[in-house]
């Protein structure tokens, strides 16, 4: 039976840290046995955002692929790919763009919430308003049945679906699947300072850091702040060190829910031992990363094929819509 396809992707706008590993990684490689998996380097979503500073945005792209595969995608079974790379996308962007209506943009929860929470760039721009608009034709463009999706995504798979259904209509032909989510549950990973861990709040431990940058950043963690003395009993439900080791360690929670509880254990300690747990984690990540950095030319070869097979598929439904549009 063929399996259906599914399309996610990533903004290049920096390194990848845990809270990438945690939240879409470990499920991206699990989705790889289920499903004809496209995995994109979104870098004109990126531009959106990042259009006054774009210069990184390449190197980046590079990096993170090379942290995707470092985490387990498989580029023999999953095709990986740069969105810029593949024209296609673009030219349904612009069909899209012209039989959506405004309001279906303005009304979009998300848009909204961008705008409100984004600071230090301007997004009040015709094409951060298009935003869902390139994201339909990212998925519709390789007519993928099937999205990863948080809750806070659903309202943009919705408008997906509003596009195919749109277009389907006006053109009067079933070309687009109406794509559903996968609602994937991700686990929230907090940052060094106890907010959700993001590059924009500089609180992040990076899947690159080495042993050194990862002691320091967990001596700077949260604890329970009403645990000062080492004979002070600590509360690890409030303990953002304490999530840690549930999240990466779950076997080890007890015996330091017991350290903890009991005060067997200072929180310096605590730390040094997560840091080395957290390495154990990283290990393997860095090994492979070597293995790619060693050699450019491997990973250009990656996206190279990623790219001639997302095309071949792009290239065949631009070639059925142009049947139906004439241009
Ligand atoms: S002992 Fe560990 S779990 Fe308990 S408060 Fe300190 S750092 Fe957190």
């Amino acid at each position: 039976m063929l399996k259906k396809r599914v399309l996610s992707g990533m903004r290049p706008t920096g390194k990848l840290h845990l809270g990438h590993l945690v939240g879409a990684l470990k499920n991206w490689v699990d989705l790889q046995s289920k499903y004809d998996c496209f995995f994109m380097v979104a870098d004109w979503h990126a531009f959106m955002s990042e259009y006054e500073n774009p210069y990184n945005l390449r190197n980046n792209a590079y990096d993170n692929v090379i942290d995707w595969i470092s985490c387990g995608i498989d580029p023999e079974k999953s095709v990986i790919f740069i969105q810029s790379e593949v024209k296609e996308h673009l030219d349904l962007f612009m069909i899209f763009s012209c039989l959506t209506p405004l309001g279906w943009l303005e009304r979009c929860p998300t848009y909204k919430e961008q705008l409100r929470e984004v600071k230090g760039r301007d997004l009040n721009s015709y094409g951060f308003l298009g935003y869902p608009v390139l994201q339909a034709a990212d998925i519709l463009i390789y007519k993928a049945e099937k999205v990863p999706v948080g809750e806070d995504q659903l309202p943009h798979l919705e408008l997906t679906r509003e596009i195919a259904r749109r277009f389907n209509g006006i053109y009067k032909k079933d070309i687009f699947p109406e794509a559903e989510g996968i609602l994937t549950q991700t686990p929230r990973l907090l940052g060094l300072d106890g907010r959700k861990m993001s590059k924009s709040y500089n609180n992040t431990i990076d899947l690159s850091d080495d042993a050194d940058q990862v002691k320091k950043k967990v001596s700077t963690m949260i604890t329970d702040a009403k645990r000062i003395k080492l004979s002070d009993k600590g509360h690890p439900d409030v303990c953002s060190v304490f999530s840690y080791y549930e999240t990466f360690v779950p076997d080890k929670k007890e015996e330091v829910r017991d350290w903890c509880i009991n005060a067997k254990l200072g929180c310096t300690d605590c730390k040094k031992e997560l840091a080395q747990e957290i390495m154990k984690v990283l290990a393997p990540i860095h090994e492979k990363r070597k293995d790619l950095l060693k050699d450019e030319n491997k990973l250009r070869k990656i996206l190279d094929i990623g790219k001639d097979r997302a095309r071949d598929i792009a290239v065949k439904t631009r070639a059925e819509i142009k049947d139906l549009i004439k241009i």
